[in-house]
């Protein structure tokens, strides 16, 4: 609490220090009343955005980056794709929970299982929303703070995943608890280095991008793993029960790729710089196909509390 006081003092501070309207950052004003090309925000921005060409926000105050949730710029479509996805995610969770489940007599683990995946869910989806929120925030400490929400968000998120892969797929208790740790432990690992660092927010430093990227896909491909081990360990391709996890499962390794291309490719802007500065830039079809991922994942955990009633562990 004496922390968060603190902190919103020094933002209070900091948006205090200079005018409420204007704000001198590489030379320019910046300020709400306008948007920015790529060459006067050049040194803030840190999603490595090279062909989106306009659209920018840049030394806005707190309230100013939260009257610009409803303004048009090139980060509101992927503000309200997250945001809208947050309760969406949300009415999943009291739905299932309340309905869906009950009617599939689930038991309080489905009930944990279920909610765990969606719980961690919906941190990913708010703190990107909130990241995008204060992108055009004139602190860098600030800026600097919502991006590594928004890694914690990705990192809990793809972590979320394993509950359901674990504990519907794993039968083994030997095998369950150290994909447990394995996964917790790359976790925690991918959260220590992001935040062990007070510049690491702030850079655009291309081996601080590239590291991040690796430890990423480090913790999302072990996905993999529990994955493979959950086919063959349920009689694999060959046997009706392998081949439904399998079935299942190909749901999550088609978005983690399309996550992982519309990520890293900037398509389609790359293509043509300046035409996908608003809509249709590769952060917006990013921001798609986790909520997509989400929810196919989702859908598949209701699949396997029916299949477990038919085919337990056991
Ligand atoms: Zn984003």
């Amino acid at each position: 609490m004496t922390v968060t006081a603190r902190n919103n003092h020094s933002v209070k501070a900091k948006d205090n220090d200079v005018s409420k309207t204007s704000f001198l950052q590489n030379g320019i004003v910046a300020g709400p009343k306008r948007l920015y090309t790529l060459e006067e925000v050049s040194g803030t921005k840190y999603f490595g955005h090279d062909h989106i060409l306009t659209g920018y926000r840049t030394g806005l105050t707190t309230k100013e980056c939260l009257r610009s949730i409803f303004q048009w710029h090139n980060e509101t479509i992927s503000i309200w794709t997250h945001a809208i996805g947050f309760v969406y995610v949300m009415s999943m969770l009291v739905w299932e929970n309340f309905v869906t489940i009950p009617r599939y007599h689930g038991n309080f683990w489905d009930h944990v299982i279920v909610s765990a995946h969606l719980l961690c869910s919906e941190v990913t989806l708010l703190s990107s929303a909130c990241c995008h929120i204060f992108g055009g925030h004139r602190s860098p400490e600030v800026r600097g703070l919502s991006l590594r929400l928004d890694l914690f968000g990705i990192f809990i998120g793809v972590h979320g995943f394993q509950f359901i892969i674990l504990y519907y797929g794993i039968c083994d208790e030997w095998y369950f608890y150290t994909h447990h740790v394995v996964a917790w432990s790359l976790f925690f690992l991918n959260v220590a280095v992001e935040f062990k660092d007070d510049e690491v927010g702030q850079t655009q430093d291309a081996a601080v991008l590239k590291r991040r990227i690796t430890l990423t896909a480090l913790q999302w491909g072990y996905g993999a793993v529990p994955i493979v081990h959950a086919i063959c360990s349920n009689g694999g391709l060959s046997h009706p029960t392998g081949q439904y996890f399998c079935q299942r499962f190909l749901g999550v390794v088609f978005y983690s790729l399309a996550c992982l291309v519309s990520y890293t490719s900037q398509l389609p802007e790359r293509l043509a710089p300046g035409w996908f500065d608003y809509v249709g830039q590769s952060h917006h079809w990013w921001h798609m196909m986790v909520l997509c991922g989400i929810i196919n994942f989702n859908n598949s955990a209701l699949d396997f509390i029916q299949l477990r009633q038919k085919v337990p562990c056991s």
